[in-house]
């Protein structure tokens, strides 16, 4: 079996649905296909949120209206027949009732927001096997929230979610296509809750993971994982194939194309991932997998470049009155108290310099920093560029292309040798644009 993801942008207008039915109904595969909202939905919905938190009740029934003129126009090119159609606005009405009753839930919570927020995805998947009910492809809905759940740390439990799809699939096992929706998820008190923005990705691949998939296709806007971010730099191309590693990296290092936390679970099963393009589908995009001979063959030195903004970089210097050896693990006890991820480290003698970019506990983790270390003030609005490549210590010169390369602009700090396939450099944000173009031209221009 496949699973097969389609964001946004390829559900966003009707004659795209059309051609994701045509995709998936083009060969034998077994497919369970995930589902994001349309484009532009899940921002209307959490701009809609924001005016029922600020009471402002009349501009959330305004956007709702024009909201739902979106849906009722896509209904009427999406179906062909009145029955089609009839279907779709019994399930169009039906979901803004119900976001129209959130907005008399007074205050609006966080829990409300979270309802509001998956009905993006309710609709679009929705409305989508409705149109595959009026095509005559045997396909059914498997409702996500019957089977995607996050601990209370916001993790999603795999074993649960293949222990709950082994139970499910069954039932539909005369079906060739399952429709479910990316992004949602319950939490441990049985709430709807999400992935976090940009999660229908990693829906995609906890599920090939949990059910041993095949392959796992992400079908998006461009071909494939670029070598650098194409919305800032010229002249990007595909990178045709990819380790986990260092697609895990990219990801997780800002390559919008996934969300950062995709590659885990594809990675642990052993499970490819395809990273597709919708508006062509016979470009070959990205492949995702550890093939030996591939990287055997592959001869890039530099496979591509990811930047990570909003980071924030701690000075820790210390005090002396720990032990070398007992510095390092009361430091990182502290970030792990507060569940909050180091992304970079360097260390000297006496100091350590972090980053991190959820900083929610930074009071809390300075403050106990700073009963036996003395800190620096901190760095805000830091970006991490993270190059991929072959930095093998055997590879001579690498290194030193990346530093001339960015020998205009002002590094922060340094990570290098963390894993064989990563150097990262941290620099100001305004720098950002500036670091990805000069990198671009100084490793990827011939
Ligand atoms: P979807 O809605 O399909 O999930 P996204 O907008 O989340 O699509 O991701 C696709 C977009 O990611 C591309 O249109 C591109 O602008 C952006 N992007 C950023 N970095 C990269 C990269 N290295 N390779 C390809 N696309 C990238
Ligand atoms: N719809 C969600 C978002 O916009 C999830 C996704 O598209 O992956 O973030
Ligand atoms: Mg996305």
């Amino acid at each position: 079996m496949h699973v097969w993801k389609f964001g946004g942008t390829s559900v966003g207008k009707p004659e795209r649905m059309h051609s994701i039915r045509t995709l998936i109904t083009s060969d034998d595969t077994r497919k369970i296909v995930v589902l994001s909202a349309l484009s532009g939905t899940t921002n209307a919905l959490l701009a809609i949120g924001e005016s029922l938190k600020a009471n402002n009740d009349a501009d959330a029934h305004a956007k709702i209206d024009t909201l739902k003129a979106h849906y009722d126009a896509f209904l009427s090119e999406l179906y062909k027949t009145a029955g089609g159609k009839a279907a779709g606005q019994k399930i169009v009405d039906s979901e803004f009732s119900f976001i129209r009753s959130l907005t008399g839930i007074k205050p609006f919570t966080l829990k409300q927001e979270k309802e509001l927020v998956a009905e993006g995805e309710l609709l679009s998947t929705q409305i989508f096997q409705a149109y595959l009910v009026e095509e005559g492809v045997p396909s059914t809905l498997l409702p996500a929230l019957e089977f995607m759940r996050i601990d209370a740390d916001n993790e999603p439990e795999i074993q649960y979610t293949e222990a709950k799809l082994a139970e499910l699939l069954p039932a539909h096992d005369d079906k060739q296509i399952i429709v479910t929706q990316g992004f949602i998820c319950r939490n441990p008190r049985g709430e709807v809750d999400n992935l976090k923005r940009g999660g229908s990705d990693y829906t995609a691949s906890l599920i090939g993971g949990a059910i041993r998939a095949e392959e796992i296709q992400i079908w998006t806007d461009i071909d494939g994982m670029h070598n650098n971010d194409p919305r800032i730099v010229k002249n990007t191309f595909p990178v045709r194939e990819l380790t986990f590693d260092e697609a895990a990296e990219l990801a997780y290092f800002g390559a919008k194309i996934l969300h950062p936390s995709t590659i885990t679970p594809a990675r642990m099963f052993g499970v490819p991932v395809r990273l597709k393009n919708t508006m062509d589908p016979a470009a070959p995009g990205t492949l995702i997998a550890d093939r030996p001979e591939a990287s055997a063959a592959s001869r890039e030195v530099f496979k591509a470049i990811a930047a990570k903004d909003g980071i924030t970089a701690l000075y820790i210097h210390s005090t002396r009155m720990l032990n070398a050896y007992g510095f390092l693990r009361r430091i990182f006890e502290i970030f792990e108290k507060y569940k909050t991820p180091v992304d970079m480290i360097t260390t000297s003698e006496v100091s350590v310099s972090v980053t991190i970019d959820n900083t929610e506990r930074i009071q809390e983790i300075t403050d106990e920093l700073n009963t036996f270390c003395t800190l620096e003030e901190p760095d805000y609005d830091q970006t991490i560029i993270c190059v991929v490549g072959n930095f093998s210590a055997d590879n001579e010169g690498v290194a030193v292309r990346v530093f001339n390369a960015m020998k205009n602009i002002p590094i922060r700090m340094v990570s290098y040798g963390g894993t064989e396939s990563n150097l990262s450099l941290l620099v100001h944000g305004r720098y950002k644009s500036d670091a990805l173009n000069a990198l671009n031209d100084g490793l990827f221009s011939v």
